[in-house]
């Protein structure tokens, strides 16, 4: 073999310079792209080829010849086992640094865009129990509950005793209905097989309100000595609120059923975002970091700038939250999003709140809004909060027909929006600033805001 080629089964030092999109670390051996799992930029480590492709290699770290300064001890025990977390290894300071710079790098190389002002990450000052919302998948394994989170890439359970992103009542949540299964020998459902009851346990908290509300996914109509675990979650749970069964006999991941019974209490639970009050049930979507959705909020209010006189498309609006936040200062609001239930939602969201300036559409970005541009509905600010994916080209093309001011765009995916910014730069918006927001430290993900404007436009930031 030539020593310009790696080969597999061979151990090699490497220098991490990166990470990829699992949070795994990057570096080079030869020229060839080598991901490694638990890598931090900056590690100096030896490590053992286990894959090798034409593209790129996957290696195991052997030794850890010298750490990276941003490599840290996990908080959490489960943590190199547990899917929930990706890079709680790594220093919470750098984990924003890595996040701006994956934003900075997609922008560059994908959107082609030069100069463009990208803050920094802004992060939480505490990045722990952040969550409102935890799904729990249960199993049963020698005669004992399990109650946690799926291991990486698999659908066996690590037992969560305590989880460090999520609120911290969950663990007294998760401990009591343990107890409960080991008590009355309840089953727990099993993928393979279809058979046995006990699929989830989701909960949800209003963190501004404190109410708590706990569903368990069944795969059929009974729950057994049900009576039972009611009583101990309310004689253990002072918040709680709502306690659900949700029936899902369904094959397949799907996590919820269509049906549910109210076990104990109200059907949803109420939180705040700012000033706006919202219902929150079994079924509905809700934002899961409460504290860092008021940061990315305060600033599309912020990037659309706001007079009272505009009228603003929320275009892939979901509940409506960001629309009800901005009906507080414009003329007028339209929200468009796919998902019926959502939008019932919304429009629900929208009463409570006595907001009579908001008005939501059902359907396909791409079909309802070029439909509404052609009967006339213009747009002086158009927000788009998109999933994964990005927007679809006759979304963008509208937007450009709309000739609005301002364009938001909130992104979760740095490389769809990338593409999506060089097309709106293309058709005449110029990107003037972009500011990541950390929603989910430990994780990879990485969610940003950006505002566009016209070129030519008087109104720039
Ligand atoms: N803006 C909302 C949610 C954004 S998540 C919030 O801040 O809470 C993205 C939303 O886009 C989801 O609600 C999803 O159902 C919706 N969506 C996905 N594809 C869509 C499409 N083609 N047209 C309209 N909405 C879509």
């Amino acid at each position: 073999m030539s020593d310009k080629i790696i080969e597999k089964g061979k151990i090699y030092s490497i220098v991490i310079e990166d990470i990829g999109s699992n949070g795994e670390g990057v570096g080079r051996i030869k020229g060839i792209t080598v991901f490694v799992d638990n890598g931090v930029p900056g590690d100096k480590l030896n490590i053992k080829i286990e894959v090798l492709k034409k593209n790129y290699a996957i290696g195991r770290i052997i030794e850890i010849l010298k750490p990276s300064q941003d490599r840290k001890s996990p908080e959490c025990p489960e943590a190199e086992l547990c899917g929930g977390c990706q890079i709680q290894h790594i220093d919470y300071i750098a984990q924003l640094r890595l996040k701006t710079n994956m934003v900075k790098a997609a922008t560059e190389r994908i959107g082609k865009l030069e100069n463009v002002l990208i803050h920094d990450t802004l992060g939480m000052d505490i990045p722990k129990q952040y969550r409102n919302k935890a799904q729990f998948p249960v199993a049963v394994m020698d005669g004992k509950a399990i109650v946690g989170f799926y291991k990486k890439g698999s659908h066996e359970i690590v037992n969560t005793e305590s989880c460090h992103i999520q609120h911290g009542i969950n663990d007294k949540i998760t401990r009591i209905f343990r107890e409960y299964m080991d008590r009355h020998r309840v089953s727990a459902y099993d993928e393979a097989t279809g058979k046995g009851l006990i699929r989830h346990i989701i909960t949800k908290v209003g963190f501004n309100t404190g109410e708590i509300m706990v569903v368990v996914v069944t795969n059929g109509r009974e729950l057994p000595h049900g009576d039972d675990l009611v009583n101990d979650f309310l004689t253990e749970i002072p918040g709680i609120k709502s306690i659900i069964q949700n029936i899902n006999i369904r094959k397949g991941n799907k996590i919820l059923g269509n049906e549910c019974i109210t076990l104990y209490g109200k059907d949803h639970i109420v939180d705040y975002i700012g000033k706006l009050k919202f219902s929150i049930s079994p079924l509905s979507f809700f934002q899961v970091n409460p504290t860092q959705t008021d940061v990315l909020y305060e600033k599309a209010l912020e990037y659309a700038a706001l007079t009272g006189n505009e009228t603003v498309y929320d275009i892939y609006c979901g509940i409506g939250t960001i629309s009800l936040f901005l009906a507080q200062k414009a003329k007028k609001v339209y929200g468009v999003e796919v998902v019926d239930a959502a939008i019932e939602d919304a429009k629900e969201n929208a009463r409570i709140n006595g907001i009579n300036n908001a008005e939501f559409f059902v359907g396909e970005a791409e079909i309802v809004v070029p439909k509404l541009y052609k009967q006339g509905l213009k747009a002086d600010v158009v927000v788009v909060d998109p999933p994964r994916k990005g927007c679809d080209e006759k979304v963008l093309d509208t937007i450009v027909k709309m000739n609005p001011e301002r364009v938001v765009y909130v992104s979760c995916n740095p490389a769809t929006l990338a593409r999506d910014l060089r097309y709106l730069d293309d058709k005449g918006y110029k990107t003037v600033e972009i500011q990541p927001v950390d929603m989910f430290p430990h994780t990879t993900h990485v969610e940003a805001i950006i505002l566009m404007t016209k070129c030519g436009s008087e109104d720039k930031k």
